[in-house]
């Protein structure tokens, strides 16, 4: 591969790099990298990453942009508002640097299709943040011996690091994958950063610079990698922690004996179902707030803190009722949203008959600031059937 006079000249100031040159830019441009989620994290990734002369860039997102991603996701504009974000990934990356093979998926990462996808790159990295891709990318980069690049925010603190699952000659991944810290999901109702928290708009600018360098350093072989090391940046305190992970010698993937030798598809997290945007570009904002009442039950069961709100007519609950709850029917719950203040930014779990009035309740709450409400499907007749079946139904 010899540059062209025009790559000669966009890439000047890399070549001009005595560790980089030629050879550096070479690499890039032969190199494949998969970005998952086209938002926060995705945007500046695909933006500098294009820039840098990534010679083919898959995009997978299905979700469309909204007016609240701006305040971050920097590659979608104003006029894009309503359209694909891959499509409008593609225009932008595009717009900057024609030469970039751009590959778009409009779909969510699952079972059946992320080998598949995975395998046509070199380089994965996870904008999405969410329990489900998560666990997917990592264990499909395992099983591939992929390059996982890793980060997340979350209100003002971000985290990265490198998972590299690539081979040595004895079949040892070259470092740690995110179930040597992470074996399991945590069970639902225990995920703290599953509300719909806001973040500050450069942050993800910041994480995703991180996670760029790293694939450029990778690709180009360059530089001392964060494989093995875990970076935490605090924007409060402009301060950046770095912890040692290392390899679990018993890790369920990639250790000599794995347990898992098939991908799983997570559905059910922090008591929420798969929501249209699991495979979207945002931290820790699934869409659909359902819980089963199987899950629910789990909950109760660990003992993790919560309020039960019944949004049901008193003269109901005379006929059935879950203990420990809070009554306050729909109708009053505007004006008594002061009795449940102390909830705002912790778990309530909303119940009526059906699931239907619970979810409307849902709605008003979060409307309200309410950051952590989670709908009781199919509500009190759900759990009489499942879980109590001495339960008076009506
Ligand atoms: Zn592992």
């Amino acid at each position: 591969m010899t540059l062209t006079s025009d790559q000669y000249l966009r890439y000047a100031r890399h070549l001009t790099l005595p560790e980089f040159g030629v050879a550096g830019q070479e690499k890039l441009l032969k190199s494949a990298v998969l970005l998952i989620g086209a938002g926060g994290l995705g945007s500046p990734l695909a933006l500098y990453l294009a820039a840098a002369g990534v010679g083919r860039i898959g995009i997978m997102d299905f979700d469309v942009v909204d007016v609240s991603n701006l305040q971050r996701q920097v590659m979608h504009r104003t006029q894009d508002i309503g359209t694909s974000k891959a499509q409008s990934a593609k225009r932008a990356i595009k717009e900057l640097n024609p030469g970039v093979q751009v590959e778009l998926y409009e779909e969510g990462i699952t079972s059946a299709n992320a080998l598949q996808i995975v395998a046509k790159y070199d380089i994965v990295i996870d904008g999405t943040d969410n329990f489900p891709t998560r666990y997917l990318v990592n264990d499909a980069c395992v099983m591939l011996g992929k390059v996982n690049i890793y980060g997340s925010i979350y209100r003002f603190e971000g985290q990265a690091t490198v998972f590299d699952a690539r081979r040595n000659a004895a079949g040892a991944t070259a470092g740690p994958c995110y179930r040597c810290l992470y074996p399991e999901p945590p069970p639902p109702g225990e995920v703290p950063s599953c509300s719909e928290g806001g973040v500050l708009g450069v942050l993800p600018g910041m994480i995703a610079m991180i996670q760029a360098t790293e694939a450029i350093k990778i690709i180009t072989g360059i530089g001392t990698s964060l494989v093995g090391r875990f970076l935490r940046y605090d924007a409060m305190n402009m301060s950046i922690r770095e912890l040692k992970l290392r390899k679990d010698p018993t890790c369920p993937l990639c250790s000599a004996h794995p347990t898992i030798t098939q991908l799983i598809d997570y559905d059910q997290f922090c008591g929420l179902k798969r929501g249209e945007s699991a495979g979207s570009a945002e931290s820790g904002e699934p869409e659909e707030r359902e819980m089963t009442v199987q899950e629910y039950a789990a909950l109760r069961e660990a003992g993790t803190e919560h309020l039960l709100l019944d949004v049901r007519e008193p003269f109901e609950l005379g006929i059935c009722q879950i203990d420990g709850n809070v009554n306050i029917p729909l109708g009053q719950l505007p004006q008594r949203l002061g009795e449940i203040e102390a909830w705002k930014d912790r778990l309530i779990v909303s119940q009526c008959k059906s699931g239907r009035r619970s979810m409307v309740a849902l709605e008003k709450l979060k409307k309200h600031g309410f950051t952590k409400v989670v709908n009781l499907a199919g509500g009190i007749l759900a759990w009489a059937d499942e879980i109590d079946e001495s339960m008076a139904q009506y």
